[in-house]
């Protein structure tokens, strides 16, 4: 069966990641697609905005060049990409110590040397696991029994101090948790995926990626500022009462709204972070590194305007410094106080330029956590997004993959 004339075969619900994924392969599957976007943007938790001269990620977050959904579909040259110091600036009760990726052909070990951030048993825990998680195919670090995070590093052999001083602050900014407790087998996945790629940021704002991505689907398939209300028999229902029959519909829109569309369907519990950006006179740190706290004060801060010159306009710094939860009356304060000692600078003359909370920022992934689950959960009834896979670029872009290749195999029949 084919489409009536003027009904697309598919109706994609929300343009972030994954239905920007999904809309892309059901084209090159020869269907027609319409991609329904409530917002007046493509790019749901990965887009930047505009704020006075700065460019304001919708919460702190980092490129990485390794992923394989990314290397299949993003031109990466065309996204003007800048990297992060390879390892992170760790603030330690006694001062800053460096985490320099050794895997780089860097010589320097940084403080990666006994007496400082770790011991020689810790350094031959960190050489094993790396070469490990780099080298062994990505299929056999999928297989096994999984444990949460802390008990893979524990049988790694990391020492206990090692782990509180490096893996602890650094993981918590990752999985937006501080316990340790996401699946180890999530966890080599992202280690692997780190070492293999580079951490950076596109020259024009994290929202250039779903941008590029929505560029490389026909003109007509995005629409803008189209919120869907309801699912119907055979289609979708509109907030001002249109409906729109397809063959299909994915559900793409994050979990709150999925959940609502889907009723009865299983959702994960997510992950709250709050970024506050700071604009400031001069830069507080000369160098585009990640900086990790021991004490827990934050997840990480970084100085935004020394990875890409243009998040700031000329003669300003822009400084990301994100927290786990909602923004809570006098943290900012507190939060200030920090930085002055981390950064070792005056940080009164800085402004709070704006605070992003993002309540659903990433799922839980506890142990067992199954790397992609089906997209099917009715006939003619699909769902994709970052909850069906791993809570990353790369899940949801292979989220939104998955749903597309389901789709064209049922229609097929
Ligand atoms: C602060 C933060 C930091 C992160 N850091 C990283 C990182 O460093 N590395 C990494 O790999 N990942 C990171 N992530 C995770 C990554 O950004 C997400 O996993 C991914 O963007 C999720 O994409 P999605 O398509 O599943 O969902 P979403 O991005 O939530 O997209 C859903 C879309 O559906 C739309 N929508 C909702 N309801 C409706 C409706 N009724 N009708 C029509 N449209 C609707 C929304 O407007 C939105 O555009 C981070 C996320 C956050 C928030």
């Amino acid at each position: 069966m084919t489409a009536k004339r003027g009904v697309p075969d598919v109706l994609v619900v929300g343009g972030g990641l994954a239905g920007l994924a999904c809309a892309r392969d059901l084209v090159g599957h020869g269907l027609t697609v319409r991609l329904l976007e409530a917002s007046d943007g493509v790019g749901g938790r990965m887009r930047s905005d505009d704020h006075e001269g700065f460019v304001v990620d919708r919460g702190f977050q980092v490129f990485n060049t390794s992923y394989p959904q990314v290397r299949r579909r993003l031109a990466l040259r065309e996204l003007r990409l800048r990297p992060f110091t390879p390892g992170v600036l760790v603030h330690t009760e006694d001062g800053p110590m460096r985490f320099e990726d050794p895997t780089r052909g860097s010589r320097r070990l940084g403080d990666l040397r006994p007496g400082r951030l770790a011991g020689t048993r810790d350094l031959l825990a960190l050489a094993a696991l790396s070469g490990r998680d780099m080298l062994a195919p990505a299929g056999w670090l999928k297989r096994g029994e999984d444990r949460t995070t802390r008990t893979a590093l524990a049988a790694a052999g990391f020492s206990e101090e090692f782990v509180e001083r490096f893996f602890r602050p650094f993981l918590s900014g990752v999985f937006l948790e501080d316990q340790l407790e996401t699946s180890g087998r999530v966890f080599h996945l992202v280690w692997r995926s780190m070492l293999r790629g580079t951490l950076c940021l596109p020259g024009a704002g994290i929202g250039a990626v779903p941008r590029k991505l929505a560029e490389a689907l026909p003109p007509g398939v995005v629409n803008l500022g189209s919120p869907v209300a309801e699912l119907t028999d055979d289609g979708i229902g509109t907030d001002d009462g249109d409906e729109h029959p397809a063959r299909a519909v994915v559900v793409a829109t994050g979990p709150g709204p999925a959940a609502r569309l889907l009723p009865g369907l299983g959702l994960p519990d997510y992950r709250v972070v709050t970024t506050y950006y700071h604009a400031a006179p001069r830069t507080p740190l000369a160098e585009p590194v990640l900086v990790t706290d021991t004490r827990r004060r934050f997840l990480n801060t970084c100085v935004l305007s020394e990875v890409v010159r243009g998040y700031a306009p000329p003669g300003m710094s822009l400084i990301a410094t994100s927290v786990l939860g909602h923004d809570q009356e006098g943290q900012e304060g507190w939060l200030r106080d920090a930085l002055a000692e981390v950064y070792g600078t005056v940080t009164t003359d800085w402004d709070l330029l704006t605070v992003r909370t993002v309540p659903d920022a990433l799922p839980a992934m506890p142990p067992p956590q199954p790397l992609s689950r089906t997209a099917r959960v009715a006939p003619g009834r699909y769902v994709c997004g970052d909850h069906r896979a791993t809570g990353s670029v790369q899940g949801a872009l292979a989220s939104g993959a998955r749903a597309a290749r389901e789709v064209a195999a049922d229609l097929a029949r």
